[in-house]
């Protein structure tokens, strides 16, 4: 048996796809046989212009025709004549494929990048990718696509990035292992989301496993079982009915008010990333969605979506919600989330970066681009507005201003808008929560960013398995600012929501119930459990939980003791 971190709940019982990281590190050669190597070049475009030709077609059915064009002008340019003659040239000189490649490559990426002009700057990156994708075919080091995988498979990897996990197919993956990540990183939330059992941070798992092995993945426990018997395919197979049953115990949760047992109303919403998820939000019974993550719309493709193409993701949301509230983060970019094409310089400490709304302030015609598009979105359904990682007053006031200034440009087109719409801060930083009592008098709301409120407040990273033992909001140091943003909040008369993990915390519940919280955000499939859980406590039950909580000194006591009440 092996173990890890328990991410997301079920049994899946299927065989190992593993998903390598590759390096393309190569020595250069001399080449004496110019025809072969030439051929060898020629072969590795031909298959590159292949494989692109089949991702664009994908890419047609799952995003559209704009976005299958961008991987489609990637055949024409590394078909243009000057590139591959130039190549061909450094070939017939003596250089070997890899190193011509190269050069070339990144002579074409220096000059597109120096320009000032934005579309021309994206050629850069259409150039990089380009790159990587026949330089990897050269190396003979061809991606694994998860897209691909067939059906019963479990995915192995060392981590798995919000780019790779956006391409799983919910039919044919049965489970996720990968070394890193805790239960906050994005391909815990993403298997969730999905209700793919996960275990994560199991130390050395790539090395330990061989494809087509098969495993059992035990999510709900943090388990592994490799090769299993007879008797445990027995013991697991009546596991997963036995999960299966449970869940469908919770359906006696479904249409009915989210109500504790002494008569509060509360609002249950979920958590989305992209506006096809807003299905799944009220198919799960969602009231309505507290963070819709916009930058997977940024993500799996080469450049900045265009305004249009965001004010349509939103206005989609917005219907298919069809006016329950849909709270849209602003662009949360930098940390673990990368865009490649933003060509964001490579930094020491990226959590700590130029990232969120540090970024969109600094890049006013992308973030403009973005709330103008959420502006005009608003007149479609009850859209607010939210920015992430705040951690000064100054920049909600920044970031409100920019609001302003784009409602000035909409009114002067006649472009129709919520002229009311309300803009929240998500309080995730350690700094934000201190002066929520500051905040609390210029946002129209709060959303509780436990993820990242833990891990900066613990100093601690998510996805670090040697320090996950600090990682929990029940610490005794998170629960305090948590409790200290909600009574800013109610100080102040606005609501105070939570969108990070731990609103899905049975053991956060009655603490959260009793602090004042008024808006759980969480994964569609918790739901009904979520709602099971609040529907069990009255007020003044919570509050005695609570006041018992707030005098122990360590997480372990406040741990045990809540394993006692729930
Ligand atoms: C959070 O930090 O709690 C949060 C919800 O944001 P994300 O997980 O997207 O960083
Ligand atoms: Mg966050």
């Amino acid at each position: 048996m092996l173990y890890g971190t328990a991410a997301s709940e079920g049994i899946g019982i299927g065989r190992v796809m593993l998903v390598e990281e590759h390096s393309l590190e190569y020595t250069p050669k001399t080449v004496t046989d110019i025809e072969a190597e030439s051929q060898r070049f020629k072969n590795a475009v031909a298959l590159f212009c292949d494989n692109t030709k089949a991702q664009a077609e994908n890419l047609r059915t799952a995003a559209g025709d704009k976005e299958a064009e961008i991987l489609e002008g990637h055949i024409q340019m590394i078909k243009d004549p000057y590139l591959s003659g130039e190549i061909e040239k450094l070939i017939n000189e003596g250089q070997c494929a890899e190193s011509a490649l190269e050069h070339m490559c990144d002579m074409f990426i220096a000059m597109f990048s120096s320009t000032d002009d934005e579309l021309t700057r994206q050629r850069a990156t259409d150039v990089k990718d380009i790159k990587i994708g026949v330089l990897s075919i050269l190396l003979g080091k061809n991606e694994v696509k998860i897209s691909t995988a067939p059906k019963g498979t479990v995915i192995v990897a060392k981590e798995l990035t919000p780019s790779m996990t956006a391409g799983i197919n919910k039919d044919n993956i049965v489970g996720i292992i990968t070394e890193t990540g805790g239960t906050t990183s994005h391909s815990a939330i993403l298997a969730r989301a999905l209700e793919i059992p996960a275990v994560l941070s199991v130390n050395g798992i790539t090395g330990k496993l061989a494809a087509g092995e098969q495993v059992i993945v035990d999510g709900s426990k943090g388990e592994i079982i490799v090769s299993p018997d007879d008797s445990e395919l027995q013991t697991y197979t009546q596991k997963r009915r036995s999960f299966l049953e449970e869940r469908r115990e919770l359906e006696n949760y479904r249409n009915k008010p989210t109500v504790s047992a002494s008569g509060e109303n509360y609002e249950l919403f979920c958590n989305i990333g992209k506006p096809d998820d807003a299905l799944k939000t009220v198919s799960a019974d969602g009231e309505g969605v507290g963070l819709f993550r916009t930058e997977f719309l940024f993500m799996e493709r080469t450049s900045v979506p265009t305004e249009d193409e965001q004010f349509e993701a939103y206005k989609k949301a917005a219907l298919i919600l069809k006016n329950k509230p849909l709270i849209i983060r602003t662009l949360d970019i930098g940390g673990d989330k990368d865009l490649p094409y933003l060509g964001l310089e490579k930094e020491e400490n990226p959590f700590m970066g130029f990232r969120a709304i540090r970024y969109c302030l600094k890049k006013r015609d992308l973030f403009k681009t973005q709330l103008r598009a959420i502006l005009r979105a608003s007149a479609f359904g009850k859209i607010s507005i939210m920015f992430p990682l705040v951690t000064t007053v100054d920049e909600l006031r920044e970031g409100k201003q920019l609001v302003e200034e784009v409602k000035s440009e909409l009114m002067k087109n006649n472009t129709a808008f919520n002229k009311d719409i309300k803009v929240g801060v998500m309080i995730e930083t350690p700094s934000a929560a201190v002066i929520a009592d500051i905040l609390a008098k210029e946002a129209d709301f709060f959303s509780i960013g436990t993820n990242d409120l833990t891990g900066y407040t613990m100093a601690c990273d998510r996805g670090n398995s040697n320090v996950s033992y600090l990682y929990s909001p029940l610490q005794p140091g998170v629960l305090r600012l948590i409790k200290n943003i909600i009574e800013s909040g109610r100080k102040n008369n606005i609501p105070v929501g939570m969108c990070g993990e731990a609103a899905a915390n049975e053991m956060m519940i009655p603490l959260l119930i009793s602090f004042g919280l008024t808006e759980f955000s969480v994964s569609a499939p918790s739901v009904l459990k979520v709602r099971k859980a609040i529907s069990k406590w009255s007020k003044e039950e919570t509050d005695k939980i609570a006041e018992k909580v707030m005098q122990f000194s360590t997480q372990a006591e406040i741990e045990n003791y809540l394993k006692t009440v729930i």
